[in-house]
C-alpha cells in the first residue's frame, strides 16, 4: 500500500505518498497510543466530515493526548488532500500517533503526529448483489467493559480484537465476524453496528461499550423517516432467533444486509432495501449540497 503515486498529509503539509515514513521505535506501534478515523468521500465531499473531525479529536482525548489541529483545520486539510489527489469517491483515512521521540509506556516527552491518506474506493457491489446478504461468524472475542478500555474512542489498540475475531471468521470461510460484550450481549460486527429487523421495528443494540457509529445515527433517522420505530436495547444472542432481517452500518460498509449469524438465517427484505438506497442517495445529496453552499461562498 506504501509504493503509489499521490499525496498524504502529513505533520501540516502535503507529502508524496511513498515519502509518508515514520520511525520503528514509534510509541504509536508500541504502545497502540494511536486513535483514527474511517470516512467516504461521495462527489469529492466527505459525508459527515464534521462529526469524524470531531470524533478523532474526542478519541484522542479520551487516550490523554491533545491533537495539534482544530476539527476545523482537519477538515480544510481532508478537502485539501482529496482535490490533490483527484479523487471524488474515495476512502479517507485520518490518523493521529506519538511519535518516537522518547521510548516507554510513559508518555512525557512524546509529541503528537497527524496524517491523512485517502484512496479511490467507489461502491463495489450494486444493491442487488448487496441484498444477498454476507455471512458472519459469532466471535470468540468480546468487546471489553467501559472501565476496561476507552470503549468510545476510536482507539488502533481496541481494533486487535476486531482483527483477531475478523482473521478467524475469514479462515472459516465468513465475511465478517460478530462480537458479543464482555456481558454476553450483542454488540457490533469488526468495523460496523448491527440491527435487527421484525415487520417496521428495527432493534438494535445499546452503545455503552462500542462506537456508537455516525453511519448508525443517521440510518436511525433514515428509518423513522420511513416509518420504522427504533428500539435500542440490550440483545442476547439467542433472540436473534425472533428477527427476519438484519444489517451492519458503518462509513465503510454503508448499509450491509446480513443473511447468516452462526446459527441464525436472515432474509434481507424491505428494511433492507428501503435503507440502503435511502443511504445511498442521503451521501450524494449532502454532497451536492456541500459543493454548492462552498461554491456560493
Ligand atoms: N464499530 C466499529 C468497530 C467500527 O470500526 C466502525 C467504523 N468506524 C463502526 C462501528 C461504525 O462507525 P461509523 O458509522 O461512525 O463509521
Amino acid at each position: 500500500f506504501d509504493d503509489r503515486d499521490g499525496w498524504v498529509w502529513f505533520d501540516g503539509k502535503l507529502t508524496p505518498w511513498r515519502e509518508a515514513r515514520i520511525h520503528v521505535l514509534n510509541h504509536g506501534l508500541h504502545y497502540a497510543s494511536c486513535v483514527f478515523e474511517g470516512q467516504r468521500a461521495y462527489d469529492g465531499v466527505v459525508f459527515k466530515l464534521n462529526e469524524h473531525s470531531e470524533r478523532l479529536a474526542r478519541s484522542a482525548q479520551l487516550l490523554g493526548f491533545e491533537l495539534p489541529y482544530t476539527p476545523a483545520e482537519v477538515n480544510a486539510a481532508t478537502a485539501e488532500l482529496l482535490a490533490a489527489n483527484g479523487l471524488s469517491d474515495a476512502y479517507v483515512r485520518p490518523v493521529a500517533w506519538l511519535g518516537s521521540e522518547q521510548m516507554g509506556v510513559y508518555t512525557r516527552g512524546s509529541k503528537v503526529h497527524m496524517a491523512i491518506a485517502c484512496w479511490e474506493w467507489p461502491s463495489y457491489f450494486s444493491p442487488e448483489e448487496k441484498l444477498k446478504g454476507i455471512r458472519l461468524e459469532i466471535s470468540r472475542w468480546k468487546r471489553p467493559a467501559p472501565d476496561t478500555a476507552p470503549t468510545e474512542s476510536k482507539a488502533a489498540g481496541l481494533y486487535m480484537i476486531c482483527t483477531m475475531s475478523r482473521r478467524e471468521a475469514d479462515g472459516r470461510g465468513f465475511d465478517d465476524a460478530l462480537m458479543l460484550d464482555y456481558r454476553g450481549y450483542v454488540a457490533e460486527a469488526t468495523g460496523a453496528n448491527i440491527f435487527f429487523g421484525r415487520g417496521k421495528e428495527l432493534h438494535t443494540p445499546t452503545p455503552d461499550c462500542f462506537l456508537d457509529g455516525i453511519t448508525r445515527r443517521t440510518v436511525m433517522g433514515l428509518a423513522r423517516e420511513a416509518g420504522y420505530t427504533i428500539v435500542e436495547r440490550h440483545i442476547r444472542p439467542e433472540e436473534m432467533a425472533g428477527f427476519d432481517e438484519c444489517f451492519l452500518t458503518g462509513s465503510a460498509a454503508e448499509v450491509t444486509p446480513v443473511r447468516q449469524i452462526g446459527d441464525y438465517s436472515f432474509k434481507p427484505a424491505e428494511a433492507c432495501s428501503t435503507l440502503l438506497h435511502a443511504y445511498s442517495d442521503l451521501v450524494r445529496v449532502e454532497g451536492r449540497a456541500a459543493r454548492a453552499a462552498a461554491a456560493a461562498e
